[in-house]
């Protein structure tokens, strides 16, 4: 009765509960159930969470990213109302170093209102923590925010949402689905008949790939970015991309668990490690290629640089101690050396077509 709880997310037992009445589930309902439960029970972000974001590393991260925006908003004429929207802002850092930096513009600060996109409540708790003062409103959905001129801010987001993973056996293209064995009382990987039409998930080249070959591929993903195709032709503005990814679609397992900065088995422990696959940027860019602007993919790095972060530094560092200029350092570093997240993260920005803008970082 007193012994030491056993470390178990309640999705756990509800996700083998369901395998169990309905059969196996695929990879991407396994990512959306233990992701929901993740995000709404863990505290997932910074040097005491499972993962470090951006703009966790640093606050230079979203200053710089508001200066983008606002040199958009400058050649875009300095429309008077302007909806600053952010997919899945995690702990509201994002949102609050963006809204500190375009503060520095008065005339922009008073065209912006703060549109939060966040399914977790308890995120919404903490974003709203953070950002009372900017009167935030949030929505489940992008569908649910107004039509009207947006910026439209997308980091690490992409890579939370579910994917179908689909493999090569026997000679046909199976999907990949998740099991539950009962007596080892595990989660396990299987194979089936997918409700999907093959021909229209595997892309021609990929057809006849060598046996065990993996492909993913996320309908999900690519609805949300043809809603953000949508609304930048429709209300103009701008959206901007970022998360880790690769520029051509590719064959591969790329899903991951992480659980305090060190990868975890998949399966083990649904609810309590964030669950992320790469972006396919090129099959996003695909979907919205027609209907608006595209400004890159480009690394995380190179898109930095390009928008002036060196100069940021140097800025900040007339004010520093020497602490806080190895502080500066290590981020700037950290967000833009190959070996760390420069070139794994990219950037994409989409735009109205046909417009005279000069976008930065591309
Ligand atoms: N952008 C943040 C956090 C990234 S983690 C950062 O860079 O630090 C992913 C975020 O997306 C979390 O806030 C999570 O709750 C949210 N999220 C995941 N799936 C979502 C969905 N389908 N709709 C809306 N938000 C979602």
């Amino acid at each position: 009765m007193f012994g030491k709880k056993p470390e178990y997310a309640s999705c756990e037992i509800e996700m083998a509960a369901r395998i169990g009445r309905k059969g196996p589930m695929t990879v991407a309902d396994f990512m959306e159930m233990a992701g929901s439960s993740y995000y709404a029970s863990q505290s997932p972000f910074g040097r005491a969470g499972d993962f470090i974001t951006a703009p966790e590393v640093s606050q230079i991260f979203g200053e710089m990213l508001a200066l983008w925006i606002v040199d958009i908003w400058l050649q875009i004429g300095q429309p008077k109302k302007v909806q600053l929207i952010e997919l899945g802002p995690g702990n509201g850092t994002l949102m609050e170093d963006m809204m500190r930096t375009i503060e520095t513009w008065p005339a922009c600060r008073g065209a912006v209102s703060v549109h939060l996109v966040e399914t977790s409540p308890r995120l919404r708790r903490q974003q709203e923590g953070l950002l009372r003062k900017y009167k935030p409103k949030w929505y489940s959905k992008l569908e649910d925010v107004p039509d009207g001129f947006s910026f439209i801010v997308a980091n690490e987001f992409f890579d939370a949402l579910p994917v179908h993973q689909f493999i090569r056996k026997g000679g046909r293209w199976q999907e990949r689905y998740v099991g539950f064995d009962p007596r080892k009382n595990e989660f396990i990987w299987m194979l089936g008949e997918s409700a999907f039409d093959i021909r229209t998930v595997i892309p021609k080249k990929f057809m006849d790939s060598k046996e065990g070959s993996i492909f993913e591929s996320s309908p999900v993903s690519l609805s949300v970015m043809e809603e953000i195709g949508r609304r930048v032709k429709k209300n103009n503005g701008a959206a901007l991309i970022i998360d880790y990814g690769h520029t051509t679609p590719g064959l591969g397992d790329t899903l991951q668990a992480v659980s305090k900065q060190r990868y975890a088995s998949v399966l083990e422990k649904p609810g309590l490690q964030d669950i992320t696959a790469h972006v396919d940027f090129e099959t996003l860019k695909s979907i919205v290629e027609n209907t608006v602007e595209i400004h890159g993919p480009t690394t995380q790095g190179k898109f930095l640089e390009k928008i002036g972060i060196m100069q940021r530094a140097e800025t900040l560092y007339k004010n520093a101690t020497g602490q806080q200029k190895r502080d500066i350092d290590a981020a700037h570093h950290r967000l833009t050396a190959p070996t760390e997240m420069g070139n794994l993260f990219k950037a994409m920005a989409l735009t109205r077509k046909g417009q005279e803008l000069h976008v930065a970082g591309f």
